[in-house]
């Protein structure tokens, strides 16, 4: 079936980011979100966007990555129609605060299948791991977004060009020397950033801007979460030892699922939908 970008209807806007404009808009009865990214003369940035379309058009065999329905693309604009989500974690932390925790046990179990899965079955790594990029559904079910700056990870090695939103960035990625050292475990590091994110409602490093903050990054210790407030031991040693400095220390995908935290809420019987719906109409 032929479909024309001028046969969508556009009904709202979700969002916007850094590299576009997220509305809500239908193709008959179909409901869709559609990230629309301006072209640019950069080539590299346009193979990088494009390979992000094609991993997500590849990967609707995997319930934790966002389905993706086709897309377009003219001399202006690309325009990728995926499916609809009720908000993401951004949003929602700046809305209800932190996260309790086995909430966030739920989601780290999605994050990591859904990056395992980049992994394992696609040879990328997201490059992006962020809340912002992590949606959640109605049906309280949680998916990873964005991999617009994902790269085959043997092509990522030889790029030496900066990218990524610069504040989730592992350590080794902000030194402008060290770029060799940049892999999968980079995406590491961001989920725990994240993580802490989720858990205290805020973004960890602190500073009057970005400059200080990235300063704070490179040469600050990096932030743990403590029993003291509340947190089970699992989850902060999972922190402890995804937020290391040194790249080679911290674990890998299947370290991680295999690490009591994920493994104590793989089969938790937690009702994301219902603590979704709550949190959505107390006010
Ligand atoms: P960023 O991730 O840098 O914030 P994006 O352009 O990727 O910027 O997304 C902007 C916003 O649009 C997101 O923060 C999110 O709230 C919203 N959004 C993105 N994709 C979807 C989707 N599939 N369903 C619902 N909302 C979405
Ligand atoms: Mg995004």
């Amino acid at each position: 079936e032929h479909v024309d970008e001028h046969d969508l209807e556009q009904l709202a806007e979700l969002g916007h980011g850094s590299c576009g404009t997220v509305t809500k808009e239908k193709y008959k009865s179909l409901v869709m979100a559609v990230k629309t990214m301006p072209t640019s003369s950069d080539s590299y940035l346009m193979s990088r966007i494009l390979m992000d379309i094609n991993v997500i058009c590849q990967s609707f065999d995997c319930p934790y990555v966002v389905k993706c329905y086709g897309y377009f693309i003219n001399d202006n604009h690309v325009k990728v129609c995926m499916e609809v989500m009720a908000t993401c974690l951004d949003r929602l932390i700046q809305r209800v605060g932190p996260i309790p925790e086995p909430i966030i046990g739920k989601m780290t179990v999605s994050i990591i299948n859904a990056l395992h899965y980049l992994k394992t079955r696609h040879s990328i790594m997201h490059r992006d791991v962020k809340p912002s990029n992590i949606l959640l559904d109605w049906s309280g079910v949680i998916k990873m977004c964005d991999f617009g700056i994902a790269g085959r990870l043997v092509a990522s090695r030889a790029l030496s060009k900066q990218a990524g939103c610069p504040l989730y960035m592992a350590p080794e990625r902000v030194d402008p020397n060290n770029l060799e050292a940049y892999g999968i475990r980079s995406d590491v590091w961001s989920f725990g950033v994240t993580l802490v994110e989720l858990a205290t409602g805020q973004f960890p490093f602190h500073g009057k801007n970005d400059m200080e903050r990235l300063i704070a990054i490179m040469r600050g210790d990096p932030p743990r979460l403590s029993v003291t407030d509340g947190f089970s031991p699992e989850f902060c040693n999972l922190v402890e030892i995804c937020l290391q400095r040194n790249p080679e220390n911290r674990p890998d995908y299947n370290q991680i699922l295999n690490h009591p935290f994920l493994q104590y809420h793989m089969v938790a019987d937690t009702n994301v939908e219902e603590w979704f719906f709550n949190v959505n109409n107390q006010d």
